[in-house]
């Protein structure tokens, strides 16, 4: 059997542009079960990445089992990766689950029954909402709940407490995909589909690790490359990563100059004539000023300001130029990096100036980090208006208050949103002082955690942290919930291409951890949330109520659920929205038409200036005339903050893992994933090591002017003058800490700053130094595949070939990259 924490992405089942992705189901029961043990399998999806590949659950004797993919899905045609097949359920069932909610008593955390824990939480919310207002509350969740729970949470903080202080971790990973689709097309909502991988002749990568964030994506493309007609990769990856390996063009930018790059990429577009005039005539507005803009970035300016070759940026905008369809995906190494959504934007721009999307093969695809990254953000517990819904649009605010049957008044609408570091901040100076944080681990996720650890133990808040283990965040509260997870609950969630998948109850969870939906409904009802009838504000009894409240919600919207009912969601495949009357099985691919979502009355944002972020504003964007028409938003480039220096003199960026998701919480719980990756490193050049006295497994000191790491090191293919560190490890399960001086969290180097327009804490980019701790007593814990492996691992191999109908092969890859670089110049 093939070993999938070694060959992460499985046996290749090649298939040429255009044909049916072939199915192949992948397996893993509890050892020494067969499938005739299995008592019942349970339709759900896996939530340990934003893929979002369909599953069963394996059941026996009441507990979950095992996993198979779902060969029906369109999203995974029976493939798992390596997290979803031994991190699923092996990261629900460990033995230091929670199983009874906790209150601090004199300062430590004691078990107690839900009675007292929730009373607790009402007196003082109570308590605060009478003498200080909603202002006083604050909400941090997740991109791990599910769409029914986060529209409760988002219907309790606007139209029960009336707070905009509402925020999820996915502020860390997919505010940007979010914020540079409403810039562009006028509303959230991927344009692109995952079946564009099947009909694309390339496929762009823009700080997009997809080999290791999302395995079975990958493993979609690897096929594609694997079979007649591949389509070309261009990488932008500051890494070796395995994407780079089978590129056709790696651009390695040095990291914060991704805007740059985007420039002058779109600059060769224009100078080679390849912009689709009568459609963008048609279907755009902005692109005199795209083109002024860009002017000045030739690829030699490029070059100098990205460390890059100036022919590849060539190679890369003849590719873009000269294909008919190209799909492009987006991730963190352009989110969490300087000028996220403006960098973001200028993907979008490429396919807007040749016409390439909402059709088959062109597409785009602004990743998320999370599986339920997406319905956070249509829900509203972002602390956006549900359902895309505009929040300087006061009709938009009418809507919602006629639906949930509240004033106006009550939903905060006189403000943007607060986005989740102004929420800490209000916290830190003492305004916020009731924060309920669900689903997530800022003490471990949060950038200069040194500050954050401070914040979360100050006096003055009140802290709820509802999660399934005692995370390093829950050790801060005042109160613990222990909540049901995958597996043990009902609820849909929406993946990347807006996909919608139903996970059913499987198992009970442990001891009386309850839903999230339930606790908060709890928590509604306890407060006495009322309509202005008198009748309870959440007259919801599960997770179906909540779903069909939801579909109303979204009625008329972009992300139209109306057509997509539990019952379609049971046997068959996921299915994307918008689905309603219009559109019965759902739409593949968004703007097939050309028709985008900027009509001033429709859209979801009025959009921001690039540079500053600062509001459009409803005059400026009515001004525009889009009226369906996309945006060309454009930006100059402007350096990092924070530069390298003599003091500081390396660039520091973080990142992940195949085998881990998030702070761990999961799959540090899996022995197989775990095993594979089971402490912190930082990864740096072979030069870069040589030059500092450095070898494999030596242990150094990175330190910013934040603070430190102490860790081995893994002399990896990263570009000079860069350090790597993945961001997954904290202290719950370390034996050294951080008061002892040997902190292993890469977010205690990273910086308190953010992106002006999506708000993304930039964690891709701070300068540090180096020094060695400790001689090496062997090789660093850092895994030996993927990115991550060693620069001296000998020759690497790739299946290439299969352009234009020839066969592919396999051969040497560096021999093979100088080949394809002579024959694209
Ligand atoms: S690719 Fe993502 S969603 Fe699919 S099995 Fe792996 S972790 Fe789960």
């Amino acid at each position: 059997m093939v070993d999938r924490i070694a060959d992460i992405w499985g046996e290749r089942t090649p298939f040429a542009r255009g044909e049916h992705w072939p199915v192949r189901v992948d397996q893993k029961l509890a050892d020494g079960l067969v499938e005739a043990d299995i008592d019942r399998w349970v339709q759900s999806a896996c939530v340990l990445c934003s893929n979002g590949c369909a599953c069963d659950i394996a059941v026996k004797d009441d507990q979950m089992v095992g996993i198979r993919g779902r060969a029906i899905d369109r999203v995974n045609h029976g493939r798992l990766g390596p997290k979803g097949l031994f991190g699923s359920v092996q990261g629900m069932r460990s033995r230091d689950r929670l199983t009874r909610p906790m209150v601090r008593v004199d300062g430590h955390l004691v078990e107690t029954d839900w009675d007292t824990a929730m009373s607790r939480i009402v007196e003082r919310s109570k308590q605060l909402l009478a003498q200080k207002g909603p202002l006083s509350h604050g909400f941090y969740t997740s991109g791990q709940l599910f769409l029914e729970e986060y529209y409760a949470l988002a219907v309790i903080g606007k139209a029960g407490i009336g707070t905009p202080h509402m925020d999820g971790n996915t502020r860390l990973c997919t505010a940007t995909a979010a914020a540079a689709m409403k810039e562009s097309f006028g509303a959230d909502g991927q344009p692109g589909s995952y079946l564009d991988i099947d009909n694309c002749d390339a496929v762009f990568l823009y700080g997009h690790n997809m080999a290791e964030t999302q395995t079975v994506l990958w493993a979609r493309i690897l096929d594609r490359i694997a079979g007649p007609d591949r389509p070309f990769i261009v990488c932008v990856d500051p890494r070796d990563t395995e994407v780079a390996r089978v590129a056709d063009v790696h651009l390695a930018v040095r990291p914060g100059t991704n805007q740059a790059l985007m420039n002058g990429l779109l600059r060769e577009l224009f100078a080679n004539g390849w912009v689709e005039e009568s459609w963008v005539h048609e279907h755009t507005i902005g692109v005199d000023e795209l083109r002024a803009v860009v002017d000045p970035w030739t690829p030699e300016k490029v070059a100098e300001t990205c460390g890059v070759d100036a022919d590849d940026v060539r190679r890369a905008a003849r590719i873009f130029g000269e294909s008919e369809r190209v799909l492009s995906t987006v991730l963190q190494g352009f989110y969490q990096s300087d000028q996220a959504t403006a960098a973001s934007c200028q993907v979008n721009n490429m396919h807007l100036l040749r016409g390439m999307i909402g059709r088959p093969g062109a597409g785009i695809l602004q990743m998320n980090g999370q599986p339920t990254a997406q319905n956070n953000r249509e829900c509203g517990a972002d602390g956006d208006l549900p359902a895309f819904r505009n929040w300087e649009n006061p009709a938009h605010v009418s809507e919602l208050a006629q639906l949930w049957g509240v004033d106006s008044g009550v939903i905060p609408s006189w403000a943007p949103p607060t986005h989740a570091m102004q929420i800490f901040r209000y916290v830190e100076q003492g305004s916020i002082q009731f924060l309920w944080v669900s689903a997530t681990n800022p003490a471990v996720s949060m950038p200069q955690l040194e500050r954050i650890r401070s914040i979360l133990d100050q006096d003055s808040v009140f802290l709820v942290v509802q999660d399934l283990y005692l995370t390093e965040t829950a050790q801060y509260a005042d109160v613990v919930l222990p909540a049901a997870g995958w597996g043990e609950k009902t609820g849909t969630f929406t993946n990347v291409n807006r996909t919608v998948h139903l996970s059913d109850k499987a198992v009970d969870p442990p001891g009386d951890a309850r839903s999230d939906l339930d606790i908060f409904l709890d928590y509604a009802a306890r407060m006495g949330f009322t309509k202005n009838d008198g009748s309870p504000l959440l007259d919801w009894e599960g997770p179906e109520d909540a779903y069909r409240a939801w579909q109303e919600c979204s009625r008329g919207r972009p992300c139209d659920y109306t057509g997509i009912s539990y019952e379609r969601l049971r046997g068959g495949s996921g299915i994307p929205w918008p689905c309603n009357d219009e559109h019965p099985e759902g739409l593949t691919r968004l703007y097939g038409d050309g028709v985008f979502a900027t009509e001033p009355d429709y859209c979801e944002s009025f959009g921001h200036d690039l540079l500053t972020g600062a509001t459009v504003g409803e005059q400026a964007f009515r001004a525009l005339e889009a009226h369906g028409r996309a945006i060309f938003k454009v930006s100059e480039y402007v350096p990092p903050h924070e530069e390298p220096s003599a003091e500081y003199p390396y660039r520091y960026t973080t990142g992940r893992t195949a085998y881990h998701f998030h702070t761990r919480t999961k799959t540090a719980r899996s022995r197989q994933l775990n095993q594979a990756a089971p402490k912190a490193w930082v990864e740096i050049s072979p030069t870069d090591a040589a030059a500092l006295g450095l070898g494999e497994g030596d242990v150094v000191r990175v330190t910013s002017a934040r603070g430190e790491l102490v860790v081995p090191v893994r002399v990896g293919d990263i570009r000079e003058g860069s350090v790597f560190a993945p961001f997954h490890y904290g202290y719950f399960d370390a034996a050294a800490s951080v008061s002892s001086g040997h902190a292993s969290a890469a977010n205690e180097l990273t910086v308190t700053e953010w992106d002006p327009v999506s708000k993304q804490p930039l964690f891709k980019n701070a300068a540090v130094k180096l020094e060695k701790v400790a001689d090496a007593d062997g090789p660093s814990d850092a895994p030996t595949t993927t990115a991550s492996r060693p620069a001296a691992q000998g020759t690497v191999r790739a299946t290439v070939g299969g352009h234009d109908g020839e066969a592919s092969s396999t051969v040497d890859l560096e021999a093979w990259t100088a080949d394809r670089a002579e024959a694209l110049s």
